[in-house]
């Protein structure tokens, strides 16, 4: 019987090894879905310690200044944010993007034709997206990125998002 035993748990200690070795190499996946778009995007743009080259190259597509189709490469770091307010909340449903990167030209039509548009907008840096969490209240989601303090968070809350950037720790 105790043979028995030690054999189930050497069996199992050699079944578990792996999953033991896989976690230190990370791998962090997000799922998107643009409102503006309406395309989706599963990415696991960091594995084994490293960010993936051609998932970031996929997101610097998928999150693409909408209106004019520039591009610029996005801060992965905008990615951690994401990656970690989804870990806080237990939650791995789709972030549904409402801005992203931005062009210059189209943060100045911005900047004309609304209100609360930054000269010095961290988006136009690749720094910074607007996003809601499915299932979960954007109040909420705010108050996990607050918690984070991993840089900027704004709430839009008639607009119902809340806004990320790797700029630094503030709010408004
Ligand atoms: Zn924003």
């Amino acid at each position: 019987m105790q043979r028995t035993a030690a054999f189930i748990i050497s069996f199992l200690f050699l079944a578990l090894t792996p999953i033991a070795i896989g976690s230190t190499g990370e791998s962090r996946t997000l799922k998107f879905y643009h409102t503006h778009t309406s395309k989706t995007l599963e990415v696991t743009y960091y594995r084994n310690g490293d960010y993936v080259p051609e998932s970031l190259e996929n997101l610097r597509i998928f999150l693409s200044d909408w209106r004019n189709g520039h591009q610029h490469e996005i801060d992965p770091g905008v990615m951690d944010i994401l990656w970690e307010i989804q870990r806080s909340a237990g939650n791995s449903d789709a972030f549904e993007v409402i801005s992203a990167y931005r062009s210059p030209e189209t943060n100045e039509f911005l900047r004309k034709n609304s209100s609360g548009v930054a000269k010095k907008s961290q988006h136009v840096l690749g720094k910074a997206i607007d996003v809601r969490l499915r299932g979960m209240d954007s109040a909420q989601l705010r108050d996990i990125a607050l918690e984070l303090k991993l840089g900027g968070v704004g709430y839009y809350k008639k607009s119902d998002f809340v806004h990320v950037d790797t700029g630094r720790v503030r709010r408004w």
